[in-house]
């Protein structure tokens, strides 16, 4: 079983701050900032591309109760929303899990560099995201 479902079922140590009928949230146990949460559904789903919309509906919904809390709680003004999704991505635990990052004036994070395109790259880039998404018939109101 995977460290975060023993934590779901509290056959680990856990500091939990929300359960529902879907999803739980706890402490990171090593935090970025203190307050630091990770909010995960309770069965396993590895990854955000795995998890079905209403899993995902449940979770972001739990997200935002819980961001308000800890900023309203512990005086921070923003917070990150943060998913490793995949293992190259940086994802360690595979059981899906959105961080929640309090985010304070100082604290010494920096965002992730932002990069060029080559002349014509976006247009070529973009049209290869649009027929992708043309062909699993997403409605898309572009065209
Ligand atoms: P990832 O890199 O997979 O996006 O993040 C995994 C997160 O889970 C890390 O921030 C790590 O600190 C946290 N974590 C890993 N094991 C445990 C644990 O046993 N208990 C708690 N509370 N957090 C954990
Ligand atoms: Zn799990």
């Amino acid at each position: 079983m995977c460290v975060f479902c023993k934590i779901v079922n509290n056959e680990i140590p856990n500091k939990k701050v929300y359960e529902d009928a879907f999803v739980v949230a706890f402490l990171d146990i090593n935090p970025v900032n203190p307050g630091h949460v990770q909010v995960v559904p309770k069965k396993h789903i590895e990854d955000v591309l795995s998890a079905s919309n209403e899993d995902l509906s449940h979770i972001i919904i739990a997200v935002k109760k819980v961001a308000k809390a800890i900023l309203e709680s512990m005086d921070y003004p923003a917070f990150n929303i943060e998913v490793n999704n995949g293992a190259i991505a940086g994802q360690v635990v595979s059981h899906l899990h959105f961080h929640i990052v309090p985010r304070k004036e100082g604290d010494g994070l920096t965002h992730w560099p932002g990069g060029q395109y080559k002349q014509g790259e976006m247009t070529q880039i973009a049209e290869k995201i649009k027929n992708e998404l043309r062909k699993e018939g997403a409605i898309n109101e572009i065209e």
